[in-house]
C-alpha cells in the first residue's frame, strides 16, 4: 500500500478487524517511513453483476433493496419472509451463474415477477405496477387482464397445476 501521506509503499498492519458480518476486512497500518497510520478495506470483488437501470446508470447488485421490493409487494398477503428469501436467494444463485457482468433492471424485474406469479398473484400484480411503472390505470387495467387470461390454465407450466394422482386409463 502507497503511504497516503508520504507516498512510501512498505508498511506493517497494526490491526485487522473482520466486519460484523464477515463482509469485510479492516485492517490499521502503519507507514514504516513517516509511522502514520491508515486504514484499508479488504472486500470480495465484486461477483455478481450490476444492475443497469433504465436511465443507463449502473449500480451494483443490491440484496436487501431486492428483498425489500419483493416484501412490499407480499405485504399483508400469505406468503411469509422465508418464501421471499427464497425467492431472493434463487435469483442471487442465477446472478452467480450468469457470464455477463451487467443485467438490466428489467431483466431482473422479470426474474422476480416470473417467482412471484407463482407465489402470490396479488403481490405478482403489485410488483409489475411498481417494475412496469404504469403511465395511467388503463395501461395497469391492460395488464390485469392479460394477466387473467395467462391464469388459464398452460400445458408449458407444470408448475402451477397439481397433477392427478392417478393415472387416467387409456
Ligand atoms: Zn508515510
Amino acid at each position: 500500500m502507497k503511504c497516503p501521506f508520504c507516498g512510501h509503499t512498505e508498511d506493517r498492519v497494526v490491526d485487522s478487524r473482520v466486519g460484523r458480518e464477515g463482509e469485510f476486512i479492516r485492517r490499521r497500518r502503519e507507514c514504516l517511513k513517516c509511522h502514520r497510520r491508515y486504514t484499508t478495506y479488504e472486500y470480495i470483488e465484486d461477483v455478481l453483476p450490476h444492475v443497469v437501470k433504465r436511465d443507463g446508470r449502473r449500480e451494483p447488485f443490491d440484496r436487501q433493496k431486492l428483498r425489500g421490493s419483493i416484501l412490499k409487494a407480499c405485504e399483508k398477503r400469505s406468503v411469509g419472509v422465508p418464501a421471499v428469501d427464497d425467492v431472493v436467494a434463487d435469483i442471487e444463485a442465477r446472478l452467480h451463474e450468469r457470464a455477463e457482468k451487467e443485467i438490466s433492471s428489467l431483466e431482473l424485474g422479470d426474474l422476480v415477477m416470473e417467482h412471484l406469479q407463482r407465489l402470490d398473484q396479488v403481490a405478482y400484480v403489485r410488483f409489475a405496477s411498481v417494475y412496469r411503472q404504469f403511465k395511467d390505470i388503463a395501461q395497469f387495467m391492460d395488464e390485469v387482464k392479460s394477466l387473467l387470461k395467462e391464469d388459464k390454465p398452460k400445458a408449458s407450466s407444470p408448475l402451477s397445476r397439481p397433477r392427478p394422482l392417478v393415472k387416467a386409463p387409456k
